[in-house]
Order: structure tokens, then sequence, then C-alpha cells
């Protein structure tokens, strides 16, 4: 085996409402869609952390600012059971729709506030909105100490950016081919079965490949419905019985890159 152990790091975006009035400001009035929004959070999250205990597997959760203010009770609770919570923006707003690099800071600056304020820790990792980089988004992570990006989509595996000042930002790299949203939310919908085929062809593949890592993207409010959580359950056990694979945190992955 090439990857020995091979990591693997299961990755949830808690959208909740932000992700929904993200995408629409007019969502705000309209409780139906708020609702989908708070799905996350509130009935699918807590037999997410349920599934992760039973499995004795650590994730890192990206969190909008927005989310850790208003559902402070189940971001705290990630946090106390041994999982890492990073930074999703605080409004869940894409940083290249920021008029400039000031108004980006700020809104970086407050998402990290709220979420030091929901767990006590300040995010080291970052991965926005809708994976929508800015032209400024690397140097300012790099400015406020951040110690990974986790939003581009040229690798199979993580690596060291070469910023100017020769900054040491890490880089875990993800794919749509890796994210539940395309598979679920666009339509025709695909059956958990293909998509659990499909992830299992990745992680086989991907462990043969030199210096990879599977990253997987998964959303409380869509990965979290029963028949999908189901077999979120039996892809972590395929991995577990891999018996070469060890599943880990973003952030112990961005300090093994490092070194
Ligand atoms: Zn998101």
């Amino acid at each position: 085996m090439i990857n020995d152990p091979f990591p693997v790091c299961l990755t949830f975006d808690v959208d909740a409402e932000a992700g929904v009035i993200g995408r629409d400001p007019s969502n705000a009035e309209h409780p139906v869609a708020l609702s989908m929004g708070r799905y996350g959070p509130k009935t699918a999250l807590p037999l997410v952390l349920d599934l992760l205990d039973k499995h004795e597997a650590k994730a890192t959760f990206f969190v909008p600012g927005w989310t850790a203010d208003n559902h402070s009770g189940i971001i705290a609770e990630c946090a106390k059971r041994g999982h890492e919570v990073a930074h999703h923006g605080y409004h869940h707003v894409p940083p290249a729709s920021f008029p400039n690099a000031e108004g980006e800071r700020e809104e970086l600056e407050r998402g990290i506030e709220a979420i030091q304020k929901a767990t006590g820790a300040r995010p080291v990792g970052y991965r926005s909105p809708a994976w929508d980089l800015s032209s400024h988004t690397l140097g300012l992570l790099s400015g406020l100490d951040f110690a990974y990006s986790s939003n581009l989509m040229d690798a199979d595996g993580p690596y060291v950016h070469q910023l100017d000042g020769g900054t040491s930002l890490v880089e875990l790299p993800v794919s749509w081919t890796l994210d539940d949203f395309p598979f679920f939310m666009a339509r025709p919908e695909r059956s958990a079965s293909e998509v659990e085929e499909i992830w299992r062809d990745e992680f086989d593949a991907l462990r043969e490949r030199e210096d990879a890592a599977l990253i997987l993207t998964m959303h409380p409010q869509i990965i979290g419905r029963p028949g999908r959580l189901a077999m979120l359950d039996r892809l972590i056990a395929y991995i577990r019985h891999s018996g070469d694979a060890e599943l880990l945190r973003c952030d112990e992955l961005a300090s093994q890159t490092r070194t």
C-alpha cells in the first residue's frame, strides 16, 4: 500500500438557515425554506454525531458564524465530542461576492468570533460557502493565521500553498464527486446506494495513489436523511474494515502535511 495509513476526512458543512438565506435573501421570509435549512442542526446533526460516536470517528464540521450564533448548543456539542469546528463564512455568502478585501476580512473575523464564542476555540480551517474564493481569500486566510483551506479542486491529496511571504497554508482539496450536494439536491436525484458505490470506487482507487486522501464533503441537512445516513454508516464500516485507512480531522491532516 502506498499510503499507510491512508487518510480519510469526513467533513460536514452545517449551513442551517444561513445556507438558505445566503442563496436567496428573500427566503428569510419563507418558513418552509428556512425549515429545510433548520433540518440540519435540529434533526440531522444529533444523529450524525451519534453515528460518528458509534464508529469512534472524529470529523470536521465547517460552520457559518450565523449557525454558531443561532444553534450554539449543538455546535458546542460537536466540539465537546472531540470534533473540529472550522470556518464556513458568517452569513454563508461566497467570498467572491464581496466588493473588496476589507469586506471579506470583516466577514472572516465575524465568523472567527462566533465560532470562538460557541466552542471556546479559534477555528484553524476554512471552507468557503459554495466553493467560490475571491483573488484575496488565500492571502487573507494566511494573514489571519489559518492553518488550512479546503476549497480547491486541483489535486487528489493535501499540499502546501506557495504564497507571498512564505506562509505554510495547507490545501485539503475537494471535489464535486466527493460531495453529497450534486447527487442529492440536483435533479434527477441519485439513490443512496448509487452514491455509496461511487464513493467506494473513489476510496479504493485513491488508496492506490501516492500522497492522496479521501476528503468527503457532506451536509447534515442532505446526508442526514434516514436512508442516506444508513449508507454513510455502511461506508464508514467499509473504510474501517479496509484495515489501512485512518479517519482524521482536517486540522490533523493539515499538520501532518506541513511536517
Ligand atoms: Zn455551505
